[in-house]
C-alpha cells in the first residue's frame, strides 16, 4: 500500500536533513516512510502521511523546518500535544515556540520579535489560532518554510475526532500557496484520507501511508464479567510499577475507580472534562512527571499526550470503532519496549453504542457508517484470530501476517457449536416476546423462574435448557447479541432482550446458520497462559548488571526534569537511558553514539551524564 515517487529526488538535500537528524535528534538514520516525506518537503512539494503512533510523525516537519529556509508552521489541536513537542524541541537547541490562549503578552512580543528577525525556525499554533485575520495577514507576509497540520483525521466527520475548526484549514492552500503542506495523522482509513485530501487541498499531494503494526503491542479483549470495575481492579493491581491509563466511559466512573485504585495502594489520578482546568493541568502533569502512575480518564484524555513509557491501555468500557480503539491502544508504548491493551466489553455496551449512534442528530448516511465501523469493532473483539491483523486489514493493509503476542495468537479459541442450544435461546426469547431481561430468559431456559406464572410454565421452551449453567446461557446468550440474531434494549438500565434480525434467525432455526461459541480461553488475569507470557514481556529488559546505572540515570533524570519543570522523557527516553547503562562511555564522543543524544543534548547535559556514569 506504499504510494512512493519514484525515486527520491535531490540527495544533497537528505543528506542535509540526516546531519539535522543526527546532530539536532541524535538519530542515526531515518525510519520507515519518513525519508520519502520529508525529501517531498524538501522539494517543497505538499504530502499526505500516514505513519503509526511512535513512528516519528512530528520528525517529518520538524526537520524540512530546520533545513528549507523560512518559518514552519505546525497546526496542533491541543495546548498539551504542542507544549510537549515545543518542550522536546528546546532541549535539542531548537528554535521553537508556541502561541496560544495561554501564551502571555510579553512571551507573544518576544516571539513576534524573533519571528520578524528570522531567527524562529517554528511555530505552533491551534487552529483557531492561525486561522484569524489578524494571524493569517502577519504570517502571509512571511517566507515559510511549510505548514504542517498535525492529527489530520481531525478534518474528517467520518472519524472519531472531528473537529470543526479544522475545516477552516481548507484555506491555508490559498492564504499561503508558495509553502509545501504536510498533512499527518496516525489513524485514516481509506475514506478518512480522502476526506483529508478534499478538505486541505491536498489532491496532487503524494500519499505515504505505512504500516499500522505495533509489533511492541500486545492486544487482549475479554467479555465484562461479575459486578462493577472488579476486573479493572485485578489487572491493574497485577502490573504494578508502571505507568498505564484506564478509559472508563462516564466521569462518574474514572473517580470512583480512582479511589478504589488509590485504596489498593496503586498511584491513580482522575481525569475528565469536568473537572477544573487547574486540577485537570495538575494531574496531567503528574501522570506525566511519574514512572508510576495510573491515569483513569474519559476520552477527554489523551489525544497528544506522547508519554512514550506507558505500559498497559484499558478499556473499563470499550469504544465506539476500531479507529478509537487503535488510537487510544496506541498510546502504550510508544518507545517501542513491550506494552499491552487491553479492551473489556459486553453486549450492554453494545446495546448502549447503538442507542447513542441512532439518538444523534447528524445526517443517516453518517449514523448509517458509524453503525458499521461499531459492528465491524464488535466483530474484532469477538473474533477468533489475531486481533493486530484484524485492524490492520481494516485500515486497508495487505498481506498482514499474525502477531504472535495477541491473546489469540497466544492461545487460539476453539470453536464448539452451539446451533441447537442457539435454537432454544431463540425461540424462548421469542415466546416471552422481548419482555425480559436476560436473568429471566436463563431462568426460563433453566426452568428455574421464581414465582412462574401457568401460562409460561406451559410453554414448550420451559426448563428445556438443562445443558448449560446460568454462565453458560449468559455467554451464549450474549453471542447472539453479538451477531445480531438477539436485540438488546438498554430500557434504562434494565435492558429487555428480544429477537434480532429476522433472516438470520430464520437460517439458524432451519440449521443453514451455525452458531459456534467461542470456548473461554484463559483470560488475561486468570493464570492463563496468555497472560503469563504477556507479563513477561512488559518491563523494558534492562539486564541486571547495567540495573543500579540505569536507576540512577534515571534519579539524575527525574531531578533535572523537576528543576526544570518538564516531564523526564523530553530530557532523555528510558530506551536512551538503558543503552548508556549498557555502554558506560568514558567520554563525550563515546556518550554521543547512544540513540536519542544529538549536540543539543550533549552540551547540556553530557557532563552530568558522564558523572553519573563515573559514580556508579
Ligand atoms: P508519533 O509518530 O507518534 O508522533 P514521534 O514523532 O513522537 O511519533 O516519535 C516517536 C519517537 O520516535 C520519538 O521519541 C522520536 O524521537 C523517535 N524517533 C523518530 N524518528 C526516529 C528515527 N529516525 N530514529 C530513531 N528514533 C526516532
Ligand atoms: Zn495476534
Amino acid at each position: 500500500m506504499y504510494d512512493l515517487p519514484d525515486s527520491i529526488p535531490n540527495p544533497p538535500a537528505l543528506d542535509a536533513a540526516r546531519e539535522v537528524l543526527r546532530r539536532t535528534f541524535g538519530h542515526s538514520d531515518f525510519r520507515g516512510l519518513q525519508a520519502g516525506v520529508i525529501s517531498e518537503l524538501l522539494e517543497g512539494r505538499s504530502a499526505l502521511a500516514v505513519l503509526p503512533t511512535g513512528g516519528g510523525k512530528s520528525l517529518c516537519y520538524q526537520i524540512p523546518a530546520l533545513v528549507r529556509p523560512g518559518l514552519g508552521l505546525v497546526v496542533s489541536p491541543l495546548i498539551a500535544l504542542m507544549a510537549d513537542q515545543v518542550a522536546g524541541l528546546q532541549q535539542a537547541g531548537v528554535a521553537a515556540e508556541r502561541l496560544d490562549s495561554n501564551t502571555l503578552p510579553d512571551e507573544r512580543a518576544e516571539i513576534w520579535r524573533r519571528i520578524d528577525a528570522g531567527v524562529l525556525d517554528l511555530l505552533y499554533l491551534s487552529p483557531e489560532g492561525l486561522m484569524q485575520p489578524s494571524m493569517l495577514e502577519r504570517l502571509s507576509r512571511l517566507p515559510l518554510s511549510l505548514v504542517a497540520v498535525d492529527e489530520a483525521h481531525c478534518v474528517s466527520q467520518w472519524g472519531h475526532d472531528f473537529r470543526p475548526e479544522y475545516r477552516m484549514l481548507g484555506r491555508l492552500a490559498e492564504v499561503f500557496p508558495h509553502a509545501p503542506r504536510l498533512a499527518v495523522t496516525a489513524t485514516a482509513d481509506a475514506r478518512t484520507r480522502d476526506d483529508i485530501r478534499a478538505e486541505l487541498r491536498l489532491q496532487g499531494a503524494a500519499e505515504f501511508v505505512d504500516s499500522f503494526a505495533r509489533p511492541e503491542l500486545a492486544l487482549n479483549a475479554e467479555r465484562k464479567r461479575g459486578k462493577g470495575h472488579d476486573r479493572v481492579i485485578e489487572l491493574v493491581t497485577e502490573r504494578p510499577g508502571r505507568a498505564g491509563v484506564v478509559y472508563a466511559g462516564s466521569r462518574d466512573s474514572t473517580e470512583k475507580l480512582a479511589e478504589k485504585l488509590i485504596a489498593e495502594g496503586i498511584p491513580a489520578l482522575a481525569y475528565h472534562a469536568g473537572l477544573d482546568k487547574g486540577v485537570r493541568a495538575r494531574r496531567l502533569e503528574e501522570f506525566l512527571e511519574a514512572d508510576e502512575a495510573v491515569m483513569v480518564a474519559t476520552i477527554a484524555f489523551g489525544m497528544g499526550v506522547d508519554k512514550p513509557d506507558v505500559r498497559f491501555v484499558i478499556h473499563a468500557d470499550p469504544p465506539a470503532a476500531i479507529e478509537a480503539y487503535w488510537q487510544e491502544i496506541g498510546r502504550a508504548g510508544r518507545d517501542r519496549q513491550p506494552a499491552e491493551g487491553i479492551t473489556l466489553y459486553s453486549s450492554a455496551d453494545l446495546a448502549w453504542a447503538v442507542r447513542r449512534i441512532e439518538a444523534k442528530e447528524a445526517p443517516d448516511e453518517v449514523r448509517q457508517v458509524q453503525l458499521r465501523k461499531l459492528r465491524q469493532f464488535y466483530a474484532m473483539l469477538e473474533g477468533v484470530t489475531c486481533r493486530a491483523a484484524a485492524v490492520r486489514r481494516y485500515f486497508g493493509e495487505e498481506g498482514v501476517e499474525r502477531c504472535g503476542v495477541c491473546d489469540l495468537c497466544v492461545s487460539p479459541p476453539t470453536g464448539v457449536d452451539a446451533t441447537q442450544a442457539a435454537q432454544k435461546a431463540l425461540s424462548a426469547a421469542h415466546r416471552l416476546g422481548g419482555r425480559f431481561g436476560r436473568g429471566r430468559l436463563v431462568d426460563h431456559l433453566l426452568g428455574k423462574t421464581k414465582d412462574v406464572t401457568p401460562a409460561e410454565a406451559a410453554m414448550s421452551t420451559f426448563g428445556i435448557g438443562k445443558e448449560f449453567s446460568p454462565q453458560g446461557w449468559r455467554d451464549l446468550l450474549d453471542t447472539l447479541v453479538f451477531e445480531g440474531l438477539l436485540k438488546e434494549d438498554p430500557n434504562d438500565g434494565r435492558p429487555l432482550i428480544g429477537l434480532g434480525e429476522a433472516e438470520g434467525v430464520r437460517q439458524v432455526y432451519r440449521g443453514e446458520r451455525l452458531v459456534s461459541l467461542r470456548q473461554a480461553p484463559a483470560g488475561v488475569g486468570d493464570g492463563g497462559k496468555a497472560g503469563g507470557k504477556a507479563r513477561k514481556r512488559q518491563a523494558l529488559t534492562v539486564p541486571l548488571e547495567d540495573q543500579m546505572l540505569f536507576e540512577a540515570l534515571r534519579a539524575w533524570r527525574r531531578d533535572e526534569a523537576h528543576t526544570q519543570r518538564v516531564p523526564p522523557y523530553v530530557i532523555f527516553h528510558d530506551a536512551t537511558l538503558a543503552e548508556i547503562a549498557a555502554a558506560r562511555p568514558a567520554n563525550l564522543a563515546a556518550l554521543a553514539k547512544a540513540g536519542g543524544v544529538g549536540q543539543g543534548k550533549l552540551d547540556r547535559y553530557g557532563e552530568a551524564v558522564l558523572k553519573v556514569v563515573r559514580d556508579n
